[in-house]
């Protein structure tokens, strides 16, 4: 689960990454308004947190530049108390939630799990599964019925990806945006590496899925012909 945490007090922002780390979620901090809408617009992350004053764009901007490119990652805004105004300014521009600093934690994380909810992001039990095949998303643990196996956050995150879209096609652009984030340079052949290893754990397991190439564009799972 991938969070852009845009927010420019650094002892807050710090702190909050800190609690969300905890809870498995993957957090890119950004302190800058500007830098904040480039990420947001260039990357896909599953929720955004976003400050109401931030140096170089507001909050309330940010968020109207991306309803207006039709990019409707849910939104939870961070207000302070005394700024009533900025909460319906917020929910006039598309946010979906609000939080008054001060906040506490556990307040803060039942927030994001509705949100995440709300858009069929958020994961009950900590498994999903495919075929014969599950993955625990807490233990980083693939099983089916004859073996078990531990796989890494990184393979943990492309299966969660693929598990989550079965039907689907991920191009590589989609795989390098949600397992390494979309500002690291990877090789295609690296990707292609990274696959087969996970492919080997899928054998070693007696899966009856596989991850099939999809020729020049990704990869897709698919029940394996027996
Ligand atoms: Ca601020």
């Amino acid at each position: 689960m991938k969070l852009l945490l845009i927010e420019d007090e650094v002892s807050l922002s710090d702190a909050l990454v800190d609690i969300l780390k905890k809870e498995k979620y993957q957090v890119t901090p950004i302190y800058d308004g500007e830098e904040g809408l480039y990420y947001a617009v260039s990357n896909s992350y599953d929720l955004i947190i976003l400050d109401v004053m931030l140096p170089h764009l507001d909050g309330i901007s940010i968020l109207k530049e991306l309803r207006k490119q039709k990019i409707d990652t849910p939104v939870l805004m961070l207000t302070a108390l005394s700024q009533e105004d900025d909460i319906v300014k917020g929910f006039n521009a598309g946010a979906d939630d609000y939080l008054s600093k001060p906040f506490s934690t556990a307040e803060l994380l039942a927030r994001i799990k509705a949100l995440l909810k709300r858009t069929g992001q958020y994961i009950y039990d900590d498994t999903l599964s495919y075929g014969n095949v599950t993955l625990n998303l807490k233990s980083y643990v693939l099983s089916t019925p004859y073996n078990s196996i531990k796989v890494s956050a990184k393979e943990c995150e492309l299966l969660r990806f693929l598990f989550s879209n079965p039907s689907f096609v991920a191009t590589r652009d989609d795989l390098i945006n949600k397992v390494w984030g979309f500002d690291t340079e990877i090789e295609s052949n690296s990707i292609e590496v990274f696959i087969s290893f996970v492919r080997k754990k899928m054998n070693f397991i007696k899966a009856d899925i596989a991850i099939v190439t999809v020729r020049g564009v990704g990869y897709r799972l698919e029940h394996k012909n027996v």
